[in-house]
């Protein structure tokens, strides 16, 4: 075949195989387990807001192409929210920008602001498209690894500190964050904030799981601390706070500057996105506090009911504060290696999770951490959770 003399796939992405969430996806599906691995729901939202989208179909609104910054209403709905939820101003026209989902916000972000030779300090264990969209980008990625501290994950600030260099350009942050369920703290986020403004660097947080948080902790987005609404790009996504992840419907907030940068990387990627079901979503973010609060106290009973039960069934368990995930680990079966673990689950009770060690640099550092979703309806957790008790160590 032509051009085989070389690898065909590019040296920037030649580290990266198939995601983690397809092959384990896949493999539930070929063994009839339950999938605890990819973080979907398996209920719909909300049905008026479903029916939003129908009606939008209906109307043809959304057929055509949508403007490239977003439709007027959800660029409308998007800044409100932000307003009413965090007293964050951002002008609707020139400081909001739809993306398809958060996901691609976050590649936009990089690939517009990151230089080839910059350095991007991300906390791992990372969301995987991370590591992929700084290489794209021609970034280098420094991690700096959220621990174990007293039955949770907390992030050191001084090696946050120690990671910045004269290269680094950004801080790529996630809070509520995903796989550890770690929620940073206004303290903490201040800390960060200091550092950044010192050495002058641009922040791009991912916010994704912003309402999902339990325990009355509380998210506290960065963006509003003092002299960071100007460094900042704030990505949100309806996926997860309106369980329609297949919609794909993100965005990006932040001052016109770094907006307009991340547009111009946008408008080449997809264009445009979701026309239709962007009106639904401009209706979800209307949605009053009770919906949040339902969301949430409903999740939270979904964490506590998996919680116990990997306990019961052996496992250690690091109680998240937001997110759908809980991490575990698999030490106490005698057992080390995660991926091994994960791939062998379904076989052994008919349960496909994630294994957290392909989210760090560091193989060592998540060897044995196994991650479960537990956004799923309850009878399902009940039922994989009497599956995992055949496990017992
Ligand atoms: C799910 C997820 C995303 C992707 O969001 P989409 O809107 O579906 O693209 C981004 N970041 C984190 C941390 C996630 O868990």
């Amino acid at each position: 075949m032509a051009g085989m003399t070389r690898p065909l796939l590019n040296r920037r992405l030649a580290e990266f195989g198939t995601t983690i969430f397809a092959e384990m996806s896949a493999l539930a599906a070929r063994t009839g387990s339950i999938n605890l691995g990819q973080g979907f729901p398996d209920t719909d939202g909300p049905e008026e807001i479903r029916e939003a989208a129908v009606r939008a179909l209906r109307e043809g609104r959304g057929s055509q192409y949508p403007p490239g910054p977003g439709v007027p209403e959800l660029r409308a709905a998007v800044a409100e929210h932000q307003q009413r939820r965090y007293g964050l101003a951002y002008d609707p026209d020139s400081e909001v920008l739809v993306t398809a989902g958060a996901t691609e916000a976050i590649a936009a972000a990089l690939l517009a602001l990151v230089e080839p030779g910059d350095e991007v300090i991300a906390l791992e264990p990372y969301y995987d498209s991370y590591a992929a969209c700084i290489a794209m980008a021609g970034g280098t990625r420094v991690p700096v690894t959220l621990r174990p501290h007293e039955g949770a994950f907390v992030l050191d600030l001084d090696e946050l500190r120690a990671a910045v260099t004269d290269r680094t350009r950004l801080i790529l942050l996630n809070t509520p964050h995903n796989p550890t369920g770690t929620v940073l703290d206004r303290a903490e986020l201040t800390a960060i904030a200091e550092l950044a403004r010192e050495r002058d660097l641009l922040v791009v947080t991912d916010e994704v799981y912003e309402h999902l948080v339990f325990d009355g902790a509380e998210h506290v987005p960065i963006a509003g601390l003092p002299g960071m609404r100007e460094r900042t790009v704030t990505i949100g996504s309806a996926g997860k706070t309106y369980s329609f992840t297949g919609w794909k419907v993100g965005w990006a907030t932040g001052p016109r500057e770094l907006v307009t940068a991340v547009r111009t990387a946008k408008q080449y990627l997809t264009y445009v996105s979701s026309g239709p079901f962007q009106y639904a979503i401009a209706e979800a973010l209307r949605l009053p506090d009770t919906y949040y609060d339902g969301l949430r106290a409903d999740l939270q009973r979904k964490r506590d009911l998996l919680g116990d039960g990997l306990r019961a069934a052996g496992f250690e368990v690091y109680r998240p504060q937001g997110t759908y995930f809980i991490t575990t680990d698999i030490t106490p079966f005698g057992e080390k290696d995660a991926y091994a673990f994960c791939r062998a689950l379904p076989e052994r009770c008919g349960v496909v999770a994630i294994p957290n060690s392909v989210f760090y640099d560091d193989p060592d550092a998540g060897r044995s951490q196994v991650r479960f979703a537990f956004c799923k309806r309850k009878e399902l957790l009940d039922e994989a959770v009497a599956r995992l008790k055949r496990l017992a160590p």
